[in-house]
């Protein structure tokens, strides 16, 4: 019986360890260290695919620009490039990557609230596709700039339609209340007052709902918006729009292996588990677009435009994995483990249903406390300054060991990192419950043992820091032909200080 984390021709038992694309997980922790990210080609490709599938259920083209944000490491951008994937940059650095990379301006789309005069310059000069304009004032600084360059810049104005998306709160992005994108009207009235610049090519409107959207209904919402500000931009400025921009957020789905879904408030499954088809929910969002345009008597409007998506997490995220060693261990009192309004260890297991896992798990916990009463504590390699995400959303990666996978994991340990900060755990700190209080591992987690921590792709290494001083992991990916290659090393003492000045 596979284990249900496991993804065929993907993550495989292969001698009870953890394979990924055929290389075993642990060869690779020796070679390299860890902590290590080990990434897979043939999933980058099948998710691109799976994206561009979309193509083939709608009747106009796809535009699809990987979010770099998500992961910009140079072999991962040449990965993605050589997929047939375009990208999305929000920074200079990012865009000068993505033309380092190789991506022709034509590929490229550049997102940001808060762009420098440098960056503009350097996208209006590499004539990318669009730059999506933030507020009205920033479409005034895109004109002077290409007037001075004598350039003509192509842009997109991003739009704040009020969608709301029941992912974490610090994901949304198309609220009035977020700090994103101009109000429709005001997107209208620089329409009116631009549009007959020479200087700028109003190309397209833009739109992002938020990262990991549970739910395929916001993009039939987003997309019906987007129609329906191309018809009035139309109707009133006479501007056809070559192309509107959904933006991304497809979901992945963190709880594949639901073993501890219990242990988390109904909001919060809900969105990690989060699992539809992007290409269905375009489709469908497409379909209800192109009815709305039929009955407005204005499908014309649709022929020849591009649909732009922005994936980021959807494409990288379940194609990465950290590996991590066992650096300490140790026991601890029940009690001391107890916080804020939450019981010790079975309803810690599952607070939000008060249920224990499953049976064996239940045993392990009784039979640990019978034997002494404590906490099993296993200290890792692998903190919040390679994984930030868990500490600022409370996401959650699901852990295995990677030397023994296929044996029963039904022992809960408490799993803390190397930071110096109390809130450098693998639970929710906060003791809001948002995140289990234990990790399920076999017995008997041994120092040096090599855990796993999965769909780790999106979003870890790109918001990694050095705090601590500590040394930025390296990435190894697994290419199309099976060849596990380093595509980033591990940083040295030189790279600590390689900028400051002393
Ligand atoms: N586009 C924009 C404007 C974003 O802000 C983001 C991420 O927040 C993305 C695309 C990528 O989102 P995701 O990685 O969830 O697909």
């Amino acid at each position: 019986m596979p284990q249900p984390w496991e993804i065929e021709n993907l993550l495989e038992i292969q001698n009870n360890q953890l394979h990924i694309d055929g290389v075993a997980a642990v060869d690779l922790a020796r070679a390299h260290g860890t902590p290590l990210f080990v990434f897979s080609e043939r999933r980058i490709r099948h998710n691109i695919e799976r994206l561009k599938r979309a193509e083939t259920l709608i009747a106009c083209p796809l535009k699809i620009c990987y979010a770099a944000k998500a992961m910009s490491t140079m072999g991962i951008l040449k990965a993605v490039k050589d997929a047939g994937s375009d990208i999305e940059v929000n920074s200079g650095g990012e865009l000068w990557k993505a033309l380092e990379i190789g991506f022709l301006g034509g590929q490229i789309i550049f997102n940001g609230t808060s762009k420098e005069i440098w960056e503009l310059e350097k996208a209006i000069g590499a004539e990318i596709y669009a730059i999506q304009v933030d507020s009205t004032l920033e479409l005034a600084l895109i004109e002077d700039t290409a007037k001075r360059l004598n350039k003509r810049a192509n842009v997109s104005l991003r739009l704040v339609p009020e969608i709301e998306s029941n992912t974490h709160s610090g994901l949304q992005t198309a609220l009035l209340t977020s700090k994103f994108g101009m109000m429709p009207g005001e997107a209208l009235a620089a329409f009116r007052e631009y549009k007959a610049s020479p200087h700028l090519n109003l190309a397209g409107i833009h739109l992002h709902i938020g990262s990991q959207n549970p739910s395929a209904a916001g993009y039939a919402e987003a997309l019906q918006i987007l129609f329906h500000n191309l018809l009035q931009i139309f109707n009133e400025t006479g501007v056809k729009l070559s192309h509107i921009n959904i933006g991304g957020g497809f979901p992945v789905n963190y709880l594949r292996d639901d073993t501890l879904a219990d242990a988390f408030p109904d909001e919060q499954r809900e969105m990690f588990a989060a699992d539809f088809d992007p290409a269905d929910a375009i489709k469908n969002a497409w379909d209800v677009v192109t009815r709305s345009a039929e009955s407005a008597n204005a499908s014309a409007l649709l022929d020849n435009i591009t649909l732009l998506l922005e994936p980021g997490r959807s494409i990288i995220a379940d194609a990465g994995i950290c590996l991590t060693s066992v650096r300490n261990i140790k026991q601890r009192p029940l009690k001391s483990t107890a916080v804020r309004g939450t019981a010790a260890v079975p309803a810690a297991v599952s607070p939000a249903s008060g249920r224990q896992i499953d049976s064996a798990a239940g045993r392990s916990q009784d039979s640990q406390r019978d034997a002494g009463g404590t906490d099993t504590w296993v200290l890792t390699d692998a903190g919040f300054n390679i994984l930030l995400s868990m500490v600022t959303y409370n996401w959650y990666y699901h852990l295995i060991s990677a030397e023994r996978s296929g044996d029963e994991h039904t022992y809960p340990y408490k799993l803390a990192g190397p930071l110096c900060d109390g809130g450098d755990v693998y639970f929710d700190i906060e003791g809001h419950g948002h995140l289990p209080e234990y990790r399920l591992l076999p017995p008997s987690v041994k120092l040096g043992e090599v855990l796993a921590l999965l769909n780790c792709g999106a979003y870890s290494l790109a918001q990694a820091s050095q705090y601590n001083a500590r040394f930025l992991p390296p990435v190894v990916l697994i290419k199309q032909n099976g060849n596990a290659e380093l595509i980033r090393r591990r940083d040295n003492f030189q790279d600590l200080v390689g900028s400051d000045i002393y």
